[in-house]
């Protein structure tokens, strides 16, 4: 007999995972087929969420909207799983030559760049045991998500509701409204970077972007605030700490597993930017790398398809999922339910003409 569901989900990252939970609780019924792909970018995700692009000191697109919305999405995402995955985290900027200190002082003059950077720079905690002689400026409003755990354990709620294939979703098992046995009203492609081969949607401008990070041990390093320069420092436990991250435009692209190769000249660049900043001690425990769903117009990727009325993307996170997917979500639900339009900036349509 089929299993009748509301919507059928392909990918469980961040993208998956959140529009299943605000589908979940909206009543609907889901189905999520996730292979479970190691590299996926979600699970590399470092899980920032800053509101600020700190090279230029520029307001990232929407960061008022989506800093409104994310505290209690991730509020009501906490008491789901029981657990704490959205921590507030001080963000320092770690700032070392007069024309940069000049900068930061121009820039909180400009648009409202001073309702995300405090003014005054401050001196930098001995204990970071600096490189060099750095002042701190303070981002406001910056978080970190424990994206790596709240996947995991979301996918085991999935499970205990039989409500996750993990598989290969197939292509040639998909028919108007079912798949294999189970009846759909709408089905959602949320797979990332694969997005980019997904022959329903062809011809679509992915800009797929590799990342690498490295996590160090240190028993030094600061635990309440995330570093950054050209690289972050970020706290993920009491000892450890993820470094990153790269962006590689060109790989090895003949198999899934030769793109998701470590890049050994890429962990010696983050491991220079990290003695760029301190001069601790520090073992590399791991490497990951991912790749990126990035867009190139560096927009998201949502909407429906052109032709199949009950088939819709959402991908296109790029390098801000954490910050961006909790309120594009709640739009696209909308968008879908009751008939809103979806910001003309994400919608797939703007690449149909
Ligand atoms: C090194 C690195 C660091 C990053 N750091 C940050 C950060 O600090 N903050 C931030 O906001 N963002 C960060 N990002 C970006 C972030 O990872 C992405 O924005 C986001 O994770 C994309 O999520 P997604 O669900 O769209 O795609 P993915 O995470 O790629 O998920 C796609 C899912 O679909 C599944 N899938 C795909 N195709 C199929 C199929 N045919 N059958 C079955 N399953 C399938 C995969 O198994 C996977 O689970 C980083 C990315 C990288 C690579």
């Amino acid at each position: 007999m089929n299993t009748k569901v509301d919507f059928l989900i392909v990918g469980q990252g961040l993208a998956g995972t959140f529009l299943a939970f605000q589908l979940m609780q909206k009543g609907k019924k889901v189905i999520v087929i996730d292979k479970g792909l190691k590299y996926s970018s979600s699970r590399v995700a470092a899980g920032v969420i800053n509101p600020i692009v700190l090279r230029r000191f520029t307001i990232t697109w929407r960061a008022k909207e989506f800093l409104h919305y994310n505290p209690s999405f991730y509020d009501k995402l906490d008491g789901y799983l029981g657990k704490q995955y959205h921590f507030n985290l001080p963000l320092k900027k770690l700032i070392s030559s007069k024309d940069e200190i000049d900068f930061w002082e121009h820039r909180y003059h400009k648009d409202d760049v001073s309702d995300f950077i405090h003014r005054d720079l401050s001196d930098v905690n001995a204990n970071i045991q600096p490189a060099e002689n750095f002042k701190v400026g303070l981002v406001k409003q910056a978080s970190w998500l424990n994206i790596s755990d709240l996947l995991f354990d979301f996918r085991e709620r999935l499970k205990a509701q039989s409500a996750i294939l993990e598989e290969e979703f197939s292509f040639i098992e998909l028919n108007e409204n079912l798949y294999k046995d189970i009846e759909f009203d709408s089905i959602v492609f949320c797979e990332g970077a694969r997005g980019k081969y997904n022959p329903l949607f062809k011809d679509l401008p992915f800009s797929l972007n590799k990342g690498q990070l490295i996590t160090i041990e240190n028993d030094q390093l600061p635990t309440d605030s995330l570093l950054k320069k050209k690289v972050f420092i970020l706290p993920i436990t009491k000892n450890q700490f993820k470094i990153g991250a790269t962006y590689s435009w060109k790989w090895d692209t003949s198999s899934e597993e030769s793109a998701h190769e470590i890049e050994v000249d890429k962990t010696e660049q983050l491991k220079n930017q990290l003695e760029e900043i301190t001069t601790a001690k520090y073992k590399v425990v791991s490497v990951e790398t991912g790749i990126r769903p990035s867009i190139k117009d560096r927009r998201p990727l949502i909407g429906r398809h052109p032709e199949k009325k009950n088939v819709y993307m959402f991908n296109g996170m790029g390098t801000r999922g954490c910050f961006m997917a909790p309120l594009l979500v709640e739009e696209f639900i909308n968008y879908i339910e009751n008939g809103t339009d979806l910001d003309a900036e994400v919608d797939i349509n703007r690449f149909s003409h």
